[in-house]
Formats: C-alpha cells, structure tokens, sequence
C-alpha cells in the first residue's frame, strides 16, 4: 500500500465546474472536472478512482501526467505553484456497486427500470469525478447533468436546478463543501413537496413502484425535523432546499448529503395505514440523524476521519434529542436505552476494540470506522452523559458558538469540548478525553466491606482480555448525595454504610436514569436492597437492573442461575422498554440448550411461563386506543409464545394466515412476521413457499418484504434452503444490499446454518467482488460471529478468517470476532449445566 499524503497539502480547490454525461444504456460515463484552486507545490496530486483520464490541461495548456492507482492519485508536474486551473477530461463505467454514480433496479408493472444516484461517503466521489477527496479540501461546485434522457424524468442535487439547455441540466452553484457530500440523482421519480416556517423547501422523492401515501410519512417528519433544528442549533438551515430521495440499492441506512439526503426506502418510506410502531420511530430516527447532519457534519466538517464520532456520535444523540421533541408521546428515549446502550455495552466489552477517536490513514480502514456499536451507538451515549453534565442550555449555547466559529470549515474533538466548555463553565474535555481516547468502559463495584460503603472502578470484559489498567472520570449520578459527582480514583471509600442507608431512606444505587456509560456491581446486601424496593423503581431502571446483571453474567462476574428467576419477577411489567429488555435478556439463554434437547424442552415451558398472561392480556390484534406500551410489547410475547411452540398461538397465528391468505400484505404489520413464520415452520410446502418468494419479488413494501424474508429463512426444509441459497447470488430476486439480512436469517436457523456457512466460505470471492469495498462488508463477519457457539464452529471460524487477517480493513473484525465466539463457548461450557438446572426448578 502506498505512503499515504494528504493531497490537500500540495493543492488547495476553491471551486468545481463538473460537467458529466451519463449513459444508462452503455454503463459508461464521460466527464469534465474543471478546478480552480491554490497549488502550494509544484507537483500536485488529484485523487481518481477507476477513471480514465484522456487529458490534463493547467490554464488552457496540454500538461504531462502519471496515474498512481494505487495512491487514487493523478500525479501532475505544473509549470509553477500558486493560482491555478486544472482540466481534467475521462471516462469511466457505472458499476453496481453501490458507490460511486451507480444504478439502483426497480420494477413498475413488470417492467424493470434503474434510476441514478450517487454515495460518495467516505472516499468515492474520486470515482466520479477528479476531486482533492478529503473531508478538509472545501470547495464549492457547479454541476451539469447530461444523460439519456427520456420525458418524464426528474433530476435531482444539491442544490435547485437552474436551467435546461441542450439537454444538460445546470444546478445552482453549492456552499463550500466536502466532495463526500456531493449528490445528484435522475430517473422516473415521484415527489411531495411543503415548506418549512422558515421558507425552506422540503421534498421526498421515490420510484413510482410505491403508493404517493406511502412518502407522507417521512415529508411530515423531514419537515418538522428541520424546523426543530433550526430552533434548537439556533443557527439557519443553510440551503434553499432539503430533499429526501428513497433509492432502491442502497447500501448503508442513509447518507446526509447535504440538500440531498439519500436512504435505503425502508428507512424512508412508509404505509401510513398498516406499519408497526416501531418501524416508524425506527423510520423517523433515520430521517432525524441524517437531517442533524446538514448542521453537524455538512456544515461543520471533522477535519480529518479520525474524528467521524463528531458527525456520528452527535448526530445519533440528536436524532433522539430531535424525534423526542417531535413525538413526546413515544418516549424515544426508552428505545434508546434497549438499541444503542445495549449494542454499546455488548461490543464495548470486547478487548481489542476501537476507542471512539480511532487515528486512521488508509482508505479501506476508514470504512473501517464505521463501527455502528462504537462510533455511533457508544460516542452518542457519551455525548448523552455531556448532555446530562452540562445540561441543555449550556448544550445549545455551546453548538451555537461552534456553528458560528466553524460553518462551512471544519473542526476536530476539542473544538467542540471548547465550546461546550466555554458555555458550561465545565472543563468537558478533561472528562471526555478518558472516554474517547480509550477502548471499553468500566463497571463500579459498589459493596459494604466491614460496614463500610465502598466504589471501585475496573474495566469491564466479556472474554479473555489483557488488564490494562484503564481508568475513567465517571458521572456517577447515584441515589446519596455523599458520592461524588465524578468518579475521578480507582476506589472510594464512602462511609457507614447502616449510617448512610438511615439518612438517605432509599437504596444505594449508582447510574440512575442509565445516562452514564458505565454498569454497576452491587454486592448481595446492595442488591437485595434494590430487589426489595423493586416497585418503586422506574421502567429505565429495571431495564437497567436486567441488562447489568446479564452483561455480569456474560462476563462471568455473576452466574446466569441469578439472572434467570428476576425474568419471572417482572414478566407482567406493562412497560414496553422493560419488556424489551426482559426478552432481550430470555433470548441471550437460548444459547444454553441444544436443538430439540430436554433442557430446549425446559427453556420453551419457561418462555411460556414468561409470556403466557402478556399474551391472554394483549392478545393477537391490536385493541382500539391501546398504548404505545402495549403496541411494542405485543410482538415480544407472541414472539415467544411461538418460541415455547403454545399450541393456542401456533393455531391463532395459523387461524390469521388462513383468514388472510389472499392478502397477507394486509396482516397487522407487527404480527405479520410471526404469523408468516409460524406458517412456514408448521404448515410450510413447496407451493407456500414458491407464493411467498414470489410475493417478496413484486413487493416494493419493505418491511413487508423483510416479514417474508425472515419466514422462508426459517424454514425446516433441506431443499428449500438449498433453493434459497441459490437465490443470494440472483440480484433480481434478493438485492445485495438485503442479502446480509438473508444470511443472517438462514445462518440462525439450526436446519439452515450449515448450508449458509458453507455458502459465504465457498463463496467469499464472489462476495468480496460484490460487495466488498462496501463500508457495511465487514459486518458479515459480525453476523456469522453473533450467532456461532460451538467449538466446532468456533474452529471452523478461525479456519476461514485467521487466513484473511492481513486483509486490510478486516483486521480487527477477525480478531473481535474470533474473542466473540471463544468466550461464547467457553460461558456455555462452564455454566450450561447450573442455567438448565435453575430453569427446570424454576417451571416444576
Ligand atoms: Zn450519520
């Protein structure tokens, strides 16, 4: 791999003139990139990537030049540094790979139709055209749009369209920007459009295989998201419009280009009339982080990759911050505790991961970066505990100061901590940098030793890991005031225990309200403390009690044998975050047991002991008024009510199947999966699977589609699975960017997962070439990783991967998951016995 260098350090763009003629028919594109800008050495480099270069002129003359490609670079000799304008012409393919310009497939009545877009996050805009690719190099641009047109089509960018002339379309000159956020899009598309109080135009395009409703959703919610920013960043939406385009190949959830934000049509299109709750918080969490960005990460830029978690980690706490204040009634914070602090914590705790400011140089490993569990769920709990910290007045005065210094430029970490600072009085650096600097996280000890009352901080580990002596200031937000505010030492010794419990009437507990990121050990008299006040603890801190203690069990600081009976205790909780939390905890036993084993037998009785009132209280079909709560725990507890294989629920989903098999699309959205999968699994046949496969082709309903493709994953059918594995190398049945959902789907299916192991190993080249210079690739290997726990599969895991780990950008990943899977097998040995024994105790 070559030296890597700046580019932006020998030449400095200040404008783009871009000039690209796309044809759709030949897969092919030609171009014109003009660029103005300071040459501060005499020999330049300009980033490409699959380009053919035909010319390089400097101010109108034919200049000699090389290509690197293994730099990306065009490495150009001018006559002299300084002012300069550099022409570049060339041509390229369009490729399916979902970066880049590159196609997205749809069918309207049978006839199948592509329409452009572009993703050009992290380092793909090279690909498009010749551009100082780095997030640093701002410039504005002038982009001219030529394709194979045909009457009818829209053309979209960042900015409003000016003029047609000649067939090429002429957009509005942009802001200063990065190259990474540059968009443009063209094809049949349908649009809504309104307009915010502030005169800012919204808009949500899609294909026409959609219903027009089905865009109202998102519109109202772009709408009302740009409107909360405004108000809340107290600083203007930068541009004349926000447009929000579906794309039918997508491969991330969605990307913040700025005016022009693109999404993967689940996150963005929606039936208004038959969509589960959760799938429109879900749905509007996308909208809310993507539209944070066009402020923080658009118009405030991280200098450099290594500092990502500034766009990512803010804008999925805003995305929170934002849906919170739109839809109150839905409590999003609930769901942030069960989402990201659940997916934080789990990775966290792994030795060998990331910290959330990662220094990174090499483009494969900047993808890298994209560690959901890190960089997105881990760095906006860490800004959560900053918002607590400082408080929301501090919090927007801050972010305004840092948007007024720092708009159409860029900025690092300690930017932003400086403002928050200056705003808060608080020296939030200080603090932060324990956090972002260094992997994991810790757990407070919380214990009464010779009567005393004792804190302890240590890192926390799941797995085999190297004890590294890390500490962290901690907000420990706790019941008695005696704690201190920030756990700065290793261990404090707080005082009289019996006298401290008298004075503050309530249990000792540390983390309340869960903001912190850290789990708390509390010694039996602790617990027992906590236990016996149960009721009076909130939804988040129950959630809080099962999830610490799971993760103490994953980490073996706690036997599982405690966690199992505290199910029991809170099975009939109506709260949907204690529920999630309840379930996600009953799931993580499954491991415990072998298919179709006694002790399976055993975990099924106590799923039904679990769920069995849930069920007969909220039954099948949603009642009129019902609450939220409600709506989100019904598919828990039916979940597993088929898990436990209940007689009453496999006949009432199959009753649901029968009474609705003409129109199965039609099936209450968040039961439709459960009554599909129970058919599949009970009632399954060739003809029901060949009319469910066939339904998932034509739809274009997204969570309908992604119903069906967990039922037929689930079947017990050898030729069946055999059928389906066929089917994930045929694009124009599962799209590449599904097919991960698909793997993971038949790899967790006991009958399937041998043949979908054998599939990615015999097949891992024809992935690679697919999808991988994808950011989402290495997640394949987190999947495959998720879901191994024995220690044939454990070696078989090594076998593949340990050969691969030179690979860059997957380094890590292999070594994360190879940690993952030992330390599931090793939990499994050493406590499956005790587990199976407490859960047949507990169903006699
Ligand atoms: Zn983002």
């Amino acid at each position: 791999m070559a030296e890597l260098t700046r580019f932006y350090t020998m030449f400095q763009p200040a404008h783009y003139d871009i000039f690209l003629d796309i044809n759709r028919e030949e897969k092919q594109f030609t171009g014109k990139a003009t660029i103005t800008g300071n040459a501060r050495e005499q020999l330049i480099s300009i980033h490409q990537k699959n380009l053919k270069i035909l010319s390089v002129q400097a101010d109108g003359q034919n200049i000699p030049f090389t290509i690197d490609n293994d730099a990306d670079a065009i490495r150009i000799s001018l006559a002299k540094a300084g002012d300069t304008k550099v022409t570049i012409t060339y041509k390229a393919d369009l490729t399916d790979t979902m970066m880049g310009i590159y196609p997205s497939y749809y069918t309207v009545d049978g006839v199948k139709k592509q329409i452009i877009g572009t993703q050009f996050e992290t380092n793909f805009a090279r690909q498009a055209f010749p551009c100082i690719d780095e997030p640093e190099a701002k410039a504005t641009f002038d982009i001219a749009l030529k394709f194979d047109e045909h009457p009818g089509e829209i053309t979209l960018s960042n900015m409003p369209e000016l003029r047609v002339k000649d067939g090429v379309h002429y957009f509005d000159t942009t802001v200063r920007m990065s190259t990474y956020l540059v968009a443009f899009a063209f094809g049949e598309l349908q649009g809504k459009q309104t307009t915010t109080k502030s005169g800012v135009k919204i808009g949500v395009f899609a294909t026409k295989a959609h219903q027009a409703n089905e865009l109202d959703f998102g519109l109202d919610i772009a709408k009302r998201s740009i409107e909360f920013y405004e108000e809340f960043y107290q600083t203007p939406y930068p541009l004349p419009h926000s447009w929000q385009l579906a794309l039918p190949d997508f491969s991330a959830g969605a990307m913040e280009n700025w005016g022009l934000v693109t999404y993967r049509e689940a996150y963005l299109l929606l039936d208004p009339d038959n969509t589960a709750l959760d799938m429109k918080q879900l749905v509007a969490t996308v909208i809310a982080h993507e539209l944070a960005h066009q402020w923080f990460g658009d118009l405030v830029t991280m200098k450099w990759w290594d500092d990502l978690w500034l766009n990512e980690s803010f804008a999925n706490m805003m995305e929170y911050v934002a849906v919170d204040a739109l839809e109150p009634d839905w409590r999003i914070w609930e769901t942030f505790q069960t989402s990201e602090v659940l997916a934080a914590l789990q990775r966290d705790a792994t030795d060998g991961v990331q910290s959330v400011h990662v220094n990174v140089e090499n483009p494969a490993e900047i993808d890298a970066l994209f560690d959901g569990a890190i960089v997105y769920a881990k760095g906006s709990r860490l800004l959560v505990m900053v918002r607590a910290l400082i408080g929301d007045d501090a919090l927007r005065a801050g972010l305004k100061n840092y948007f007024a210094t720092h708009q159409f430029n860029n900025a690092t970490g300690a930017d932003l901590w400086s403002a928050l600072g200056d705003a808060s009085g608080i020296d939030v650096g200080a603090i932060m940098n324990s956090w972002l600097e260094q992997p994991g996280y810790p757990v407070v000890t919380a214990s009464v030793n010779d009567g005393q009352l004792v804190i302890e901080q240590q890192q926390f580990f799941i797995g085999k890991a190297q004890e590294a002596g890390r500490q962290w200031q901690i907000p420990l937000n706790s019941s008695y005031e005696t704690a201190p505010a920030i756990l700065t030492a290793k261990k404090v010794v707080l005082g009289d225990y019996a006298a401290l419990r008298q004075k503050n009437g309530v249990p000792f507990r540390l983390n309340v309200g869960n903001n912190s990121h850290f789990i708390v050990k509390y010694d039996k008299t602790l617990l027992t403390d906590i236990l016996d006040n149960s009721t009076a603890l909130d939804s988040i801190s129950k959630l809080q009690l099962l999830q610490d203690l799971r993760l103490l069990a994953e980490g073996k600081q706690v036997s599982y044998v405690t966690v199992a009976p505290l199910l029991l205790s809170f099975a009939d909780s109506h709260s949907a975050v204690v529920n999630t939390a309840l379930y996600q905890v009953a799931g993580n036993l499954k491991k415990f047991v072998t298919p179709d084993s006694d002790e399976e037998k055993n975990l099924k009785a106590f799923f039904n002991k679990l769920s069995a009132a849930q069920v007969a209280r909220l039954g099948w079909k949603a009642k009129d008024g019902e609450s939220n709560d409600d709506q989100l725990t019904r598919p828990y507890v039916l979940s597993a009510a088929l898990y436990a294989e209940n007689a009453d629920a496999i006949a009432a989903a199959h009753a649901l199947f029968t009474a609705n098999s003409k129109q199965l699309a039609a099936l209450p959205a968040d039961i439709r999966v459960f009554v599909l999968r129970n058919e599949v699994k009970h009632f399954g046949n060739d003809s029901l699977f060949d009319k469910l496969l066939e339904a998932y082709r034509q739809s274009s309903d997204a969570s309908y589609k992604a119903d069906i493709s967990s039922a037929l994953a689930n079947t017990t059918d050898a030729n069946l699975i055999a059928h389906l594995i066929e089917k994930f190398e045929d694009a124009d049945t599962i799209k590449p960017q599904d097919l991960r959902a698909w793997f993971r789907s038949v790899l967790a299916n006991k009958d399937g997962q041998q043949a979908a192991w054998d599939w990615i190993r015999d097949d891992w080249q024809w992935l690679e070439k697919t999808v991988g210079g994808d950011m989402e690739f290495t997640t394949y290997i987190t999947v495959i990783a998720s879901i191994f726990r024995t220690p044939k599969r454990l070696a078989e895991f090594k076998n593949f991967f340990e050969p691969k780990l030179e690979t860059p950008g997957l380094t890590r990943e292999i070594k994360m998951d190879t940690k993952v899977i030992e330390s599931r097998v090793e939990l499994i040995e050493r406590e499956k016995d005790a587990v199976n024994a407490a859960i047949a105790s507990i169903i006699e």
